[in-house]
C-alpha cells in the first residue's frame, strides 16, 4: 500500500518547474560551478562540496542514468576540423602550472587547448562556408554545467561554456567561448553529439585581436578533486567528424 505521506515525499524530491526525471544532481552540480566561478565560496567549502556534487553525480549515473560509454576513442570537437587545421600550435598552449579550479573567474595558468577556426573577418562564421562550425562532444558525458547567457559587458572569460562529466574516465571537459549552446544541464550525450556552435564569447575572446577558437580544458576528478590533464594525444589521435 502506497500512504498518502509517501506520496508527498516522492513527490518533494523535484523542485517547482522541473520535470522529476531532471538530473537533479547535475543541477546542482551547475550551481556550484556558479558559485566558485564567481567567488562566492570559501575556497576549503568549495572543495568540500565539489566532492560531495561528483559523488552524489556517480551514484546518479550508477543507477542505470549513464550514458553510452565511450569507444576508447575520442572525437575531435570540431566538425570538419582536424588537429592539423584547427591546432597545430596547440600544443604550446597548455599550461598547467599555476590552475586552480576553486579560483573560479579569476584563475591562473591555461591548462587548455586553443582550437582555432578559418575566420578571418572574426564574424564567428567559417570563412569556408559561411557556416557556423559545430562543436560535438569529445566523449560519452552528461552535461553538468551551462553558460547560456554572456554579453560583452560581461567579465566572464568563458563566455557561453558546457561542463561535461564523462564517468567513465572521471573526467570534467570545459567547452568555452561558444556561439550558441545546443544541449542543456542533465542532457546525456555521446562523442559526437553536436553541443554548441564555436563563437567569441568571453572577456578576452571576444576582443578584435583574438583569433575565433573554442577553449577547451580536461579535468580528472576521479579522487573528488580536479586536477588539470595533457590531453594532447588524444586530440592528436581522435576521429576526425566531415
Ligand atoms: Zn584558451
Amino acid at each position: 500500500m502506497v500512504t498518502l505521506g509517501a506520496v508527498l515525499l516522492f513527490a518533494g524530491t523535484a523542485s517547482a518547474g522541473e520535470p522529476a526525471d531532471a538530473c537533479q544532481p547535475c543541477l546542482a552540480f551547475d550551481r556550484l560551478d556558479k558559485q566558485i566561478r564567481d567567488g562566492r565560496l570559501p575556497k576549503a567549502e568549495a572543495r568540500r562540496l565539489f566532492a560531495a556534487r561528483i559523488a552524489d553525480l556517480d551514484t546518479y549515473l550508477a543507477r542505470g542514468n549513464a550514458p553510452a560509454r565511450s569507444s576508447g576513442r575520442w572525437v575531435f570537437p570540431l566538425r570538419g576540423y582536424s588537429i592539423a587545421m584547427a591546432g597545430a600550435d596547440a600544443a604550446k598552449g597548455y599550461v598547467a602550472a599555476g590552475y586552480d579550479y576553486f579560483d573560479g573567474n579569476r584563475h591562473g595558468g591555461h591548462p587548455s587547448f586553443d582550437l582555432f577556426i578559418v575566420d578571418r573577418n572574426r564574424d564567428s562564421l567559417d570563412d569556408r562556408g559561411g557556416q557556423p562550425v559545430t562543436v560535438v562532444s569529445m566523449t560519452g558525458g552528461i552535461v553538468v554545467a551551462a553558460e547560456p547567457a554572456w554579453d560583452e559587458h560581461s567579465a566572464l572569460r568563458g563566455g557561453k561554456y558546457l561542463w561535461i562529466y564523462d564517468p567513465v574516465d572521471h573526467l570534467l571537459l570545459y567547452y568555452a567561448h561558444n556561439r550558441d549552446l545546443l544541449v542543456k544541464v542533465g542532457e546525456r550525450i555521446e562523442a559526437g553529439t553536436p553541443i554548441a556552435t564555436v563563437g567569441r564569447s568571453g572577456f578576452n575572446a571576444a576582443k578584435q585581436r583574438s583569433p575565433t577558437h573554442l577553449h577547451l580544458t580536461v579535468l580528472r576528478v576521479g579522487n573528488g578533486r580536479p586536477e588539470p590533464v595533457d590531453a594532447w594525444p588524444w586530440l592528436a589521435g581522435a576521429i576526425v567528424l566531415d
